[in-house]
């Protein structure tokens, strides 16, 4: 049954066809997830997508999106860098409560939102208030993940900046991106090098009525020099490559 938050059938089945079986637990989580985000994004502005059929095809099946392509083991560390109101991380995290994972943002207020989310939800991760280039330097975070994930937050070149440096040698950095990515892939190839990383795969997809999307999956190949990641104002003045 769909509740007026979201598309309860279609989730189910969209999920489905990536791979993901979402049982009743799951379905209810991402009903309360729904209704949590439409009551919060009264008060502060989370997202513009706030009706039923938008957040359930393009936050949450968006979000889980990442499964037809990514293979991650049972409890592997995933840190989704500038979670905003949780996606893709928290998303994931109710279809594989196994994942060890950290969600991250610059904004604090975002931050608490998801921690009230997450405590309706039942569900444990970290969320860790910092921008993406200085947790990257702290030895607890730096080549720690399995993988990264991020979602519209930052072109692929300084995106990889922020990402890359938090994933181990032989993890994996998950960029979803929405639009035609052919050049800004061209763009970044020598900064994902420089990084330590390789681009394994640049999925495009359809998301249904909702356009293309892209799941490129960057291979961490050899460890981040400790150059990197640059502070915020030199990533966008001095772009690698
Ligand atoms: N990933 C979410 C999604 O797809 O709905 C949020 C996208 S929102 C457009 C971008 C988010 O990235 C914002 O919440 C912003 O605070 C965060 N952000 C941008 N740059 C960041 C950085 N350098 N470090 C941490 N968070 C950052």
């Amino acid at each position: 049954m769909d509740n007026s938050y979201f598309c309860r059938d279609k989730l189910k089945s969209m999920a489905a066809d990536f791979g993901v079986a979402l049982d009743e637990t799951a379905l209810d989580r991402f009903s309360v997830y729904a209704e949590k985000l439409v009551s919060w994004n009264e008060k502060i502005n989370l997202t513009a997508i706030t009706d039923p059929e938008g957040i359930t095809v393009k936050h949450f099946a968006d979000s889980l999106a990442v499964f037809q392509y990514a293979d991650i083991p049972q409890n592997a560390k995933v840190i989704d860098v500038g979670t905003g109101a949780g996606f893709p991380g928290v998303a994931m995290l109710i279809a594989r409560p196994d994942i060890r994972l950290t969600l991250l943002d610059s904004t604090k207020k975002k931050l608490s939102v998801i921690d009230d989310i997450l405590s309706a939800l039942g569900l444990q991760a970290e969320t860790l208030h910092a921008r993406a280039e200085e947790a990257a330097r702290r030895t607890e975070y730096r080549e720690r993940f399995d993988f990264a994930t991020a979602r519209a937050v930052a072109n692929l070149r300084e995106l990889s900046e922020y990402c890359l440096p938090f994933v181990k040698k032989g993890g994996s950095f998950l960029s979803m991106k929405s639009a035609k990515t052919d050049e800004e892939i061209d763009g970044a190839k020598k900064a994902i090098a420089v990084l330590g990383g390789q681009i394994e795969a640049v999925n495009a997809f359809q998301l249904a009525d909702a356009g293309e999307r892209t799941v490129i999956m960057i291979k961490k190949i050899s460890q981040t020099s400790p150059k990197y990641p640059r502070p915020s104002a030199k990533i966008a003045k001095f772009p690698i490559g």
